[in-house]
């Protein structure tokens, strides 16, 4: 692989370059995307169903946002108007069910809060939906396998919203994997910033299952997965609390070191009182930054061989449109609930890590 400007851009296009892995065995025929578009409806309409999944549901060529789950009818009204949502794809958390008697609707998109994803995505699978599902895609590495289990069951598919594996700059650094089959490999990834309102959701325990680590060390732990290509063997982790009343329920911040068989090796960090936004990649004889690494516009790379130019994508578009391909035409998904479970099961280890201070297997 070489690491030259026109390369990338040469490989990555327009930046919508999808990561396809073989059909799924067991699920019935493709539809084939050219037939059909998919009809979204979205539960849970707070900041980012509001201000990045409907905006980016007007740019996806292959689903579209149909329908609208909500627990407070004073948002009805603008969302109705803005997007042109019919009355009767229009549901409550009490009356979601009903779903599974509405043919226009396919997929729910479940965007609540981290501890309410386990319970909106078994409901919508049993209604029969394909779902995508927020990060992180449950509380626990139990609710993550149960999640798959009843999707497997009813025979809908599961996809998690990591929308940076559809990103350019993401997608170079998951190319790295390649060279870590024959060399050693070092990442370091890390993303906070300081979190305002103390009574927000965010803080709650119930709600959100974990502090920083839950909402932003997940990115890191998938940079450092995705980019080495492995799953960590065991991982070693500190916690760190300046603030013990507004963090008194969660984590503020926490390093961590992860082994990967290959010999290689993580450090990461996540905090939700200093800001940090950063993948680095080192292999033997080349290296990667990305800084900022995780935002949705503007993340910028540099290698030992300079800059790198690629285009700025919307993330949520391409992800969204990416997920209903996998359902139209029956493919793969490195974004499906394994993934999800898999990310879990590394933050579970990392919380025993800092309970125990020892090492921990993943
Ligand atoms: P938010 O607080 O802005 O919205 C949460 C929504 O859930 C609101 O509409 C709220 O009314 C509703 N809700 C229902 N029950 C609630 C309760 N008991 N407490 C609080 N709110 C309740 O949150 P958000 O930023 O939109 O995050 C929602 C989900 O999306 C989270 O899982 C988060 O991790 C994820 N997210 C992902 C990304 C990404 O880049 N992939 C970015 C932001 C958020």
């Amino acid at each position: 692989m070489k690491y030259t400007r026109r390369k990338f851009i040469a490989t990555l296009g327009t930046g919508s370059a999808l990561l396809m892995l073989p059909s799924v065995p067991g699920f019935s025929k493709p539809i084939f995307s050219g037939d059909k578009k998919l009809s979204i409806a979205l539960v849970g309409l707070g900041n980012y169903a509001t201000n990045q999944l409907a905006p980016a549901l007007q740019e996806t060529s292959l689903c579209y946002l149909n329908g609208i789950v909500t627990g407070t009818p004073a948002k009805i009204d603008k969302w109705k108007q803005q997007y042109n949502i019919p009355d009767k794809n229009i549901y409550n958390y009490d009356n979601f069910d009903n779903i599974a008697n509405n043919e226009s609707i396919d997929v729910v998109y479940v965007v609540l809060p981290n501890s309410m994803h386990y319970e909106f995505v078994i409901r919508a699978a049993k209604a029969g939906k394909h779902v995508f599902c927020e990060k992180p895609m449950g509380l626990s590495v139990n609710e993550c396998e149960e999640m798959i289990a009843v999707c497997k069951k009813a025979g809908v598919r599961l996809f998690v919203g990591y929308r940076l594996h559809t990103e350019p700059h993401h997608q170079v650094a998951m190319k790295f994997r390649d060279e870590g089959k024959t060399g050693i490999m070092y990442v370091q990834s890390e993303f906070g910033f300081k979190i305002g309102d103390p009574t927000q959701w965010r803080l709650r325990k119930a709600l959100a299952g974990g502090g920083s680590m839950m909402d932003l060390g997940i990115y890191a732990i998938q940079a450092a997965r995705y980019s080495i290509g492995e799953e960590p063997l065991s991982v070693t982790a500190q916690e760190y609390k300046t603030d013990y009343k507004k963090f008194s329920e969660v984590d503020e911040t926490i390093s961590w070191q992860m082994e990967f068989p290959g010999r290689h090796v993580s450090n990461s960090y996540t905090s939700y009182t200093t800001p940090a936004n950063r993948l680095y990649i080192s292999t033997e004889n080349r290296w990667f930054n990305l800084f900022p690494a995780f935002n949705y516009h503007g993340n910028h790379g540099s290698t030992n061989r300079g800059e790198l130019i690629l285009p700025d994508i919307n993330q949520q578009a391409v992800q969204m449109n990416t997920f209903s391909k996998c359902i139209l035409d029956n493919l793969e998904s490195d974004a499906s609930g394994e993934e999800g479970l898999r990310d879990l099961k590394v933050i579970e280890a990392i919380y025993k890590s800092v309970e125990s201070g020892n090492k921990v297997k993943v």
